[in-house]
């Protein structure tokens, strides 16, 4: 039994539409996927309004969101958030000023590049947001490989785009223990998303991420491309110390930019205690 916990579409920065996703999940045979778009619950909505209601032998969707926090020190931070109230006014509030907020803000990095001498517009963004509710630096990244500025999205990020880059702006987000709060008062489970991916920026101490399960957090994404096995090791000690769950995914963006559906999974017990503890909404079938 395949789970795959952390996955976007193209209504944040995937390149998959959210059918195209749910192709993919089953040729990758798939059972339970979460579909976990930055800041915006839009895409598996979408499937809900197409689902299943006789079938129980389907692919099962968990409605999520990835949340987009930072610290008091400016330090970016991803939360999961799984079955969750959609309707929750507070949680549909931070992520709606979060999604209005990187409008601007994708301006002042297009000004900072600009300033920099490289040509690249606002347009050239929605050229490749498209449909997107959510506008992100993958955005940006495939418009400077449009414009043959890099080569790829990982050359776009490493040369510019990066959270320590002179081009980074962040955008309005909450702190992360507002939003283990929200998510908690919406029902919902929230699991800290690749805690330890230093390959990105600045990242939690092991003693930070402790104080995140004292403030309610439910568990850490250990099994994650960008955690080495020391990174790994660490978060599973925590884990087994605080008593949070621990999870594996994929964090899948798209094919063509190397991942793979179920390259990390979670166990299914520990899926059952996720799907267990949230209230805020139901899983579903399609
Ligand atoms: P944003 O939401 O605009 O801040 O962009 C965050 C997204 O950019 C993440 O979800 C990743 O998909 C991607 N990303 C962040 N850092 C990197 C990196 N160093 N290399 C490749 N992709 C990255
Ligand atoms: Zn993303
Ligand atoms: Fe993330
Ligand atoms: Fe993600």
């Amino acid at each position: 039994m395949l789970i795959d916990l952390h996955t976007h579409t193209n209504i944040s920065d995937g390149q998959d539409s959210p059918e195209e996703l749910i192709q993919q999940a089953r040729r990758a045979e798939l059972a339970v996927i979460a579909i976990t778009d930055h800041d915006t619950v839009l895409g598996w909505q979408g499937l809900y309004n197409q689902r299943d209601l006789d079938s129980s032998s389907g692919l099962t969707i968990v409605p999520g969101a990835e949340i987009s926090c930072r610290t008091p020190s400016g330090m970016s931070v991803h939360m999961l958030g799984y079955l969750f109230d959609p309707g929750n006014s507070a949680l549909a509030e931070i992520m709606s000023l979060t999604r209005d907020d990187r409008i601007p803000r994708m301006r002042k990095i297009i000004e900072l590049l600009n300033g920099a001498g490289i040509d690249i517009s606002f347009d050239d963004v929605v050229a490749h947001s498209g449909s997107a509710a959510t506008v992100g630096r993958p955005h940006l990244a495939d418009a400077l490989v449009a414009r043959g500025v890099v080569g790829s999205r990982n050359e776009a990020f490493a040369q510019y785009l990066h959270n320590d880059s002179p081009f980074y702006v962040g955008h309005f987000a909450p702190s992360p223990e507002e939003a283990i709060a929200a998510i908690k008062k919406a029902g919902g489970v929230s699991i800290l998303a690749h805690g330890l991916a230093g390959s990105r920026g600045a990242i939690y101490s092991l003693d930070e991420i402790e104080s995140l399960a004292r403030s309610g957090l439910d568990g850490l994404e250990v099994d994650h491309r960008d955690h080495d096995e020391s990174a790994r090791a660490s978060l599973r000690e925590l884990a087994d110390a605080r008593g949070l769950f621990t999870t594996g995914s994929s964090d899948y963006h798209g094919i063509s930019v190397g991942q793979r559906l179920a390259m990390e999974v979670t166990a299914p017990e520990v899926w059952e205690g996720i799907l267990d503890r949230g209230k805020g909404c139901e899983v579903f079938t399609i």
